[in-house]
Formats: structure tokens, C-alpha cells, sequence
């Protein structure tokens, strides 16, 4: 049993851990609010970019050369 406050809307979740599936998130929207809040305060991957080839300047890259 549990009966913790969501931090995105304080929404006070009661009852079995198993019944809240995004804890500590009330819901998938809240999760996704705090997963924004990390994206706006400039929090950057910066080993996604190494570890991904095929970003928008690969593609843009294959475009340029199909032009004559
Ligand atoms: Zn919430």
C-alpha cells in the first residue's frame, strides 16, 4: 500500500504500487510532462547522435547526392 503525490500534478495516488503502472507518475501524460520538463531545461543526448548514422544529415547527405 502506498500514498505518494504525483510531482507533475499532485494527484495523490492511494492503493497497490501495481495500480499505478507510470509511478511515481499518476499518468502517462504526467510522465510525459516530466520527460518534457528534462527536454526543456536542456538536458541533450549527446551519444545518441554518435551512435545514430541515420539522422536527418544522413538523410539530407543521400538527398544532395541523388541531385545532379
Ligand atoms: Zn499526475
Amino acid at each position: 500500500m502506498i500514498k505518494v503525490r504525483c510531482p507533475i500534478c499532485e494527484r495523490i495516488m492511494e492503493g497497490e504500487r501495481l495500480e499505478w503502472p507510470q509511478f511515481p507518475f499518476c499518468s502517462p501524460r504526467c510522465k510525459q510532462i516530466d520527460l518534457g520538463r528534462w527536454l526543456g531545461e536542456g538536458y541533450r543526448f549527446p551519444t545518441q547522435r554518435d551512435s545514430a548514422p541515420d539522422t536527418d544529415d544522413g538523410t539530407d547527405v543521400a538527398d544532395a547526392r541523388k541531385l545532379p
